[in-house]
């Protein structure tokens, strides 16, 4: 069977040789929670100022950091973007959103969902999360579409995620709030109607929730084992999805 083999290898040659779309690095966007510039509508939220860093914003930029210089080692074109999603409407394979939670919270991840709305609040971020603007409610940027695909493979990506942060989310790491997994579809609006899967055009979009400021501390200290983790699951995804080799 020389004559075959030797074809498929020229076959295989050749694609090789062909710079073609599916050899780029695939596009991850990283956003620090609640870092300015801040999003139109939800200026206000400048997030918990609790955490090992004396902030949520200050974990939120450290982690990213992490995330994006992990990512690009690995061959991913990983971008930050701050609060305000920059390029509005960015495209790419992956968005991921990170944040801790307040001092009586938990940690959890949540995902974009189709047939959802991004929240509103009072002016610039205030009050209780509504599917429909308040009177007062500042105006927002344009939507973009959250559909059934972008779910399915947001979903996928949120339960890889929540089978590794599940292992590093130990008392031994100091990690000691209530750890949720990722957020049922009618669980916690902040998480699963998050503005951010609304200002990208990413494939798979998801918001996490790193633990609770204070009781986590020890836990949220950990910034480059949480960055591994968040990474880890990423990639792996990204390999799922035919997207990296
Ligand atoms: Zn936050």
């Amino acid at each position: 069977m020389p004559r075959p083999i030797a074809l498929l290898a020229c076959a295989a040659a050749l694609a090789g040789a062909v710079p073609a779309a599916a050899a780029q690095a695939p596009v991850v966007w990283i956003q620090a929670g609640h870092q300015g510039p801040r999003e139109p509508g939800y200026r206000a939220q400048t997030g918990a100022g609790s955490g090992p860093f004396g902030s949520e914003m200050a974990f939120n930029e450290r982690v990213a950091a992490s995330v994006v210089r992990r990512l690009r080692s690995k061959g991913v074109d990983a971008r930050r973007t701050p609060g305000l999603v920059t390029p509005w409407g960015a495209e790419g394979a992956t968005f991921v959103s990170i944040h801790h939670d307040t001092p009586d919270g938990s940690a959890a991840i949540g995902h974009a969902i189709f047939g959802a709305n991004e929240n509103w609040y009072h002016g610039e971020g205030g009050g209780t999360a509504s599917p429909v603007p308040y009177g007062d409610s500042a105006r927002h940027r344009k939507a973009t579409t959250v559909s059934r695909a972008v779910e399915r493979r947001s979903r996928a990506l949120a339960n890889r995620l929540s089978k590794r942060f599940g292992r590093i989310r130990t008392t031994a790491f100091g990690a000691f709030a209530p750890f949720g997994g990722v957020v049922p579809r009618d669980g916690n609006v902040r998480m699963m109607r998050f503005y951010g899967y609304y200002r990208t055009r990413a494939q798979a979009r998801i918001l996490i929730e790193c633990g609770a400021g204070t009781r986590d501390d020890a836990f949220l200290s950990r910034t480059e084992l949480i960055g591994a983790a968040i990474t880890g699951a990423v990639v792996e995804d990204l390999r799922a999805r035919g997207l990296r080799g």
